[in-house]
Parts: structure tokens; sequence; C-alpha cells
């Protein structure tokens, strides 16, 4: 994103006083400069704004805060814009202002003998990764907009990824936050300590609040020894429940060296086959599902484990055929074909999202149930559901059928969001396992959350954000 001088000061007496905090040339008005901003990866949502202001410190974050909080202007936190669930958009009133972080970017310390990160919000997942890296350790949180997105917008969604199953959600990554409250007060809960029972763990509010009860500036990361060796493995089945059988040979066997454990049905195959060129078929058979492996080791003869694994689940019958891959471009071959999934999926027309989660045990019968009740309401409708079977959350997505009406199929999305949703009900399951609330499914909360969770909720966003300002209309 370009940052472009402000020019519409004059006809909004807000802006001068927020530009004598962070300087003229980052409050941007001009409509064109900040249509960049004003519209999320989807295109679900497109908002405008009074401005974009673009702190470079915590204290111009808290001075800005500050000048809302007077003046009861609503603010739409934003880090790498890249969420999926339109928490980082203006509404369509364009009363809001955008307080973008991304210039809020700087390491701010390694300390490797206590394995933490500490660092501003707006720096990327990627720009984390790679710090830690240079130092010799590992920050696992991996998800696919990691050049993009920022540490304050994981946090504020508690991000998951495909690391999860061995690492956690970016929850469990973290030691400590700073956070600038509602009324421009700074929280320095930057604490490096592991054990600290001094009262209520106030991090773990703001953590998945989604910028509705304070504006996270820092966080204290933790970091993990850089992992020595990485092996990648493929495996075809007949269905899940034989997936399910291996990850739970897999972990009995190797057990935390297992890092991610994705689910792949054969027609997220056929897509990317059709469209991408150069890659071709990993395994000489096709599979009605697939799951991509990767483990991580710290000790010696990584590849040897798991080409025993591999062996015993084929004796066991528990895979119908499997490959490991040790090189990183063997690997990378192999993540190629998970990574395009949700490209290829747009090319085939209209598709109907859910992010969602069952307990893993029940993700077979669980998916049997979607595809049945979604193909009866539209038949050849094409279930895609693929992703974090070893967490139990799946991106269960719905393809249009081939030669469909786009618009016309996507116009029954809370339709089939309803049908979906209804089953996840039924195995106590979450409409959202990692992308958050947001504006999408703020109307869906209430029927799915427990009344009296909601009403602490309301409680908390009423303490903490008294007049309203932070990211209103968003998740309650
Ligand atoms: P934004 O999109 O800018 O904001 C997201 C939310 O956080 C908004 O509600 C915003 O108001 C709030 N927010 C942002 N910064 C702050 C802050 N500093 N303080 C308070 N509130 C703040 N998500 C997953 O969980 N797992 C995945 O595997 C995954 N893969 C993805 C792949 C792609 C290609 C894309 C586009 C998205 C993916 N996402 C995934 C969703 C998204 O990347 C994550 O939600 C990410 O954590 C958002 O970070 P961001 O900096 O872009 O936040």
């Amino acid at each position: 994103m370009s940052l472009k001088p402000v020019s519409h000061l004059a006809t909004n007496d807000l802006l001068p006083r927020f530009a004598s905090v962070v300087g003229a040339e980052h409050v941007i008005a001009d409509p064109a400069a900040m249509s960049d901003y004003l519209s999320e990866p989807r295109r679900l949502y497109h908002g405008r704004a009074r401005a974009i202001v673009l702190p470079g410190s915590t204290a111009e974050v808290a001075a800005i805060v500050a000048l809302c909080d007077e003046t009861a202007t609503k603010i739409v936190p934003q880090g790498g814009n890249t969420g999926l669930v339109g928490g980082q958009t203006p509404s369509e009133a364009g009363d809001e202002i955008v307080l973008s972080l991304i210039r809020m970017n700087r390491l701010r310390e390694i300390d490797v003998l206590s394995n933490t990160i500490i660092v501003d919000a707006g720096m990327t997942l990627k720009d984390v990764r790679t710090a830690a890296d240079v130092a010799g350790r590992y920050f696992p949180l991996a998800l696919n907009a990691a050049p993009a997105c920022t540490i304050g917008g994981n946090l504020a969604t508690n991000a998951g990824g495909s690391a999860a199953i061995a690492y956690g959600v970016a929850r469990d990554l973290v030691l400590g936050l700073e956070v600038v409250l509602a009324d421009g007060r700074v929280l320095d809960d930057l604490s490096k300590l592991k054990k600290n029972n001094t009262g209520y763990d106030l991090k773990n509010l703001f953590i998945g609040s989604e910028g509705t009860l304070g504006i996270i500036t820092g966080a204290v990361l933790k970091l993990f020894p850089k992992p020595r060796a990485t092996v990648a493995a493929l495996a075809g089945f007949r269905d899940p429940d034989q997936a399910l059988q291996f990850l739970n040979l897999a972990q009995e066997q190797v057990d935390t060296e297992l890092k991610t454990f994705e689910l792949l049905p054969r027609i997220a195959f056929d897509f990317v086959l059709k469209h991408e060129a150069g890659i071709t078929d990993p395994l000489p058979a096709p599979h009605a599902f697939y799951a991509l492996l990767e483990f991580t080791s710290q000790s010696s003869g990584l590849e040897k484990r798991v080409e025993e694994l591999l062996e015993a689940a084929r004796t066991q019958g528990i895979v119908a055929d499997a490959k490991s891959a040790a090189t990183p471009e063997a690997r990378q071959e192999l993540w190629r074909i998970r990574l395009k999934i949700p490209d290829v999926q747009a090319l085939e027309g209209g598709s109907i999202k859910h992010d969602v989660s069952v307990p893993i045990a029940a993700v077979p019968a669980f998916l049997r149930d979607v595809d049945q009740a979604v193909t009866a309401r539209i038949p050849g409708a094409r279930l895609v559901a693929f992703g974090h079977i070893g967490d139990g959350n799946i991106h269960c997505n719905v393809s249009q059928p081939v030669g469909a009406d786009k618009a016309a199929f996507l116009a029954q999305w809370g339709e089939i969001n309803q049908i979906v949703h209804g089953i996840v009900a039924k195995y106590r399951g979450s409409i959202s396992a990692e992308h958050g609330i947001g504006r999408l499914k703020r109307d869906l909360l209430p029927g799915v959350k427990d009344p009296v969770a909601l009403d602490l909720m309301r409680t908390l966003k009423a303490t903490l954000d008294p007049k309203g300002i932070l990211n209103p209309g968003k998740v309650i």
C-alpha cells in the first residue's frame, strides 16, 4: 500500500488534529488513496471512512485513540487487511476512521535464552518468522497470508493455520501484550514470564477480540528451537475415517514430530491439476481423500521414521498409497497443491465458504452429513472440504454445479450456511474455527453462543469500551 499525503483536511475538522499527532503524510483522506484499506480479500464488503490514520508508535496510537474517545469517533483497527470475515473493513456510513498499524513494524527485542521475541503489532508474520530464523529460533504460526498479515491481526483474530496441531493457535504463542484501551490508556502487559499468577489473565481478553476491546500495539511471542530436519508426506485414503486412523497412528508413532496434518479431497486435486500448469498427480492412482503431513525433528533419522510410519500404515491397510518428500523442492511440490486450492476453487465459479470445526472424531460423519444435505438442496453442488483435520477444522466450501449461474448459486449463501451450521451444531462444533466472527458471522453468533457467554461478552464490551468506539458492528 502506498502512503499518499493528506488532502481533504479542510472538509473534516478532526483530521488536522490527527495530523498533528502522526504527521500530515500519515493521514489519508483522499478517496482514491483510501481504497486499498476499504475492502477485503473476498470483496464481500466495501466500506467508506473519514480517513486512514497511520500511527508510527504506541504513543501515537494512544494519542489518536484519546482524540477519538474525546470526540466519540469510531475506530476500525486494521493490520495487513487479510482477514476473511470483514472485521477490518469500515461500514458504508463513512463516519469511522481506519487505524492502520502497518507503520508499526519494529522488532523490539529477541531474547534467545528466554526464547522470546518482542515485536510491534504491525510487523508482518513473515518478518517475525524471518527474524526468529536469523536468531536461530523458530516462530511456528503458519498461514498462507504471512507476507501481508500482521502479528496484531493474528492475535486479534486468534489465527490458527497449519501448525496448530503441534504448537497451538496464536493465543498459545503469546506471553505478553501491550494494548491501547478505548480511553487512550496503555496497558503494559509485555511480560516474558511463563509463570505469573497475579490475578486475571488480561491478555486473553484481547486475543481473539477482533479489535472490539482494545488496540494491540506490541506482543511478547514464544520462540522454539529451529527444527534440524523437515520431511513431508502425502497419503491417499478411501475415506476420511481412514485419514483419522492414520492421524492416530502417526501421533502414536512419531508423537510431537508431527507438525501438520491437512485433509485434501480428490476434487481439490482435480481442480488444481486442471487449472495449474506444471503440477502432476503425485501418486500413481487417484484416491478419494489425501492427507498432507509435515514432520520436523531435532534429532537425526526423521526420514527413516516417516518411512516406517508409512510402511506400518500400508501394512495395516490404513493408507492405500503414500510417498514422502525430504528435499525442500519435493516438499514444496506437495505443498503447492494444498496452497493452490483457494485460487483454483475461484476458477470453478461461485463458492460458498464455511470455516468450521467439530471434534476430531466427528469429522467423517460431519462431512458425510454435509455432502448429503447440501447436494439434496442443490443437486450437482460440489463439496470441497479441505484443511486442518488434525485440529477438527475444515474449510467446508461448496462449489457451484458445473455450468450453473454463479449469481443464482451465490444467492443461496445464507441458506447453505444455515444447513452446514445446523450440522455443526449437531456435533457441538464451532461456526468459526479460525477466521473469527467479524461482520460476516455477527448475526449468527446469538444463535450459536451460550446466552450467558454472550451476556458476559456484552458486559466486557460495555466496560472496556463504554462509548462503543472500537470496531462497532463487529463480533457482537
Ligand atoms: P486484518 O485483516 O487487518 O484484521 C483482522 C481483524 O483484526 C479485524 O477485526 C481488525 O479490526 C483486527 N485487528 C487487526 N490488527 C489489530 C490490532 N493491532 N489490534 C486490534 N485489532 C486488530 N487465518 C487463519 O486463522 N488461518 C489460516 O490458515 C489463514 N489463511 C489465510 C490465507 C489467505 C490467503 C488469506 C487472505 C487469509 C488467511 N487467513 C487465515 C485469515 C487472515 O490472514 C488472518 O485472520 C490474519 O490473522 C489477519 O491478520 P491481518 O493483519 O491481515 O488483520
